[in-house]
């Protein structure tokens, strides 16, 4: 079958001889429809997560069950599903007390049930979806209505949960408090159409490419700062003053209640903590370089409340959020369809890896 491989550090290639193994007991195969493409997906090529060659990369992906293994009852062949990348063991503590993001399960689930020859074929996110099939527990995949579009679906997998979740799930933001955001692309406009559900009363999307305000314009940001053009914090603190006199208050008064920092960039979650207002926190979604690390100002964070907060797939529960998702989809209140930029047959892969590092998607879609 056609996949991706990810054959070590900078390369990517589209293979046809690749093979998946049959399902386990509780395991399906999964024929792939869409699958979007996630800088994840772009970290891996770039060495920046460290992952074993070869592997078939992507954990996006939506599509049809195709086969089931022994004792599989929650799915049958020719359901619809959304995949999520969890694996987690559903029986553990973390699991049993709704944090699936907890159990230990669920994160290094690093397994080889591909094959390229005689060469065993790593998987990627325990979902692998840049191949034509592949195989994942029952658990992981979410049931979906025929008549909603795969194409759109299947980015609930990565961006949705994520953008979406850090606001509803991680943060709780309640109506009329007031959030930056920071990155205007797949999981940053998913956290911004969140806090409009939530009711936030300002939300600020911030980013570095100018032609991005339309956009968060379009998925409910009330503001729009291009931090090209100076400082990000002082510019979100010019918006949200102290008081009519005083932009700045007492131990940084002013400012927002939360940050949402869906970059990766430790200069941006930097700028995210220096626009908190008085117990504001800082979420931190998006994933920078190994390593990475930056300085807080301890005294402005212990004197007033302020926070900084990891936020790990949006602290998701997928099969009661992701059919949740969907009622607010079908209600117009969450946009899917409009996240897709730009879909492309997975043999001009090259040409959306390049669109996406080249910042032009929101969302860019493989078509299988
Ligand atoms: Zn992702
Ligand atoms: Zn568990």
């Amino acid at each position: 079958m056609r996949a991706l491989l990810y054959t070590g550090e900078g390369r990517i290639e589209l293979s046809h001889g690749v093979t998946v193994r049959g399902p386990q007991a509780g395991e399906v195969i999964v024929k792939i429809v869409a699958c979007g493409l996630c800088r994840s997906d772009l970290s891996v090529v770039h060495g920046n997560i460290p992952w074993p060659a070869p592997a078939v990369l992507g954990h996006e992906g939506a599509g049809i069950v195709e086969e089931v293994g022994p004792g599989v009852t929650t799915v049958k062949v020719g359901d619809h599903v959304v995949m999520h990348t969890l694996a987690n063991c559903g029986h553990c503590s973390p699991c049993e007390s709704g944090k699936p993001t907890h159990c230990r399960e669920s994160l290094g689930n690093r397994t080889t049930p591909f094959s390229l020859g005689d060469i065993p074929v790593s998987n990627f996110a325990a979902t692998s979806a840049f191949a034509e099939y592949t195989v994942v527990k029952q658990d992981q995949v979410v049931v979906i209505d025929h008549d909603i579009p795969l194409n759109a679906a299947c980015l609930i997998g990565c961006a949705v949960l994520t953008g979406v979740g850090a606001v509803l799930n991680r943060a709780k933001v309640q109506a009329g408090e007031t959030a930056a955001v920071f990155g205007v692309g797949g999981v940053g406009l998913n956290a911004i159409q969140a806090l409009v559900i939530s009711g936030a009363s300002r939300i600020i999307a911030i980013d570095t490419v100018a032609q991005k305000r339309g956009l968060a314009e379009t998925f409910g940001a009330t503001d729009f700062i291009d931090a090209s053009q100076g400082d990000a914090a002082e510019q979100i603190r010019a918006l949200l003053p102290h008081s009519k006199t005083q932009t700045i208050g007492t131990f940084g008064a002013g400012g927002v209640d939360w940050a949402f920092e869906c970059t990766g960039s430790p200069i941006a979650l930097k700028a995210g903590v220096a626009a908190l207002n008085w117990g504001g926190t800082a979420v931190i979604v998006g994933v920078p370089p190994q390593g990475a690390t930056i300085e807080l100002p301890i005294n402005a964070i212990a004197y007033v409340d302020r926070a900084v907060v990891g936020s790990r797939y949006g602290s998701s529960r997928p099969h009661h959020d992701i059919p949740m998702y969907l009622d607010f989809y079908r209600q117009g209140r969450l946009k899917l369809d409009e996240l897709i930029t730009k879909q492309y047959p997975l043999a001009d892969f090259e040409t959306a890896f390049a669109d996406l590092e080249a910042g032009k998607l929101a969302r860019g879609v493989l078509a299988f």
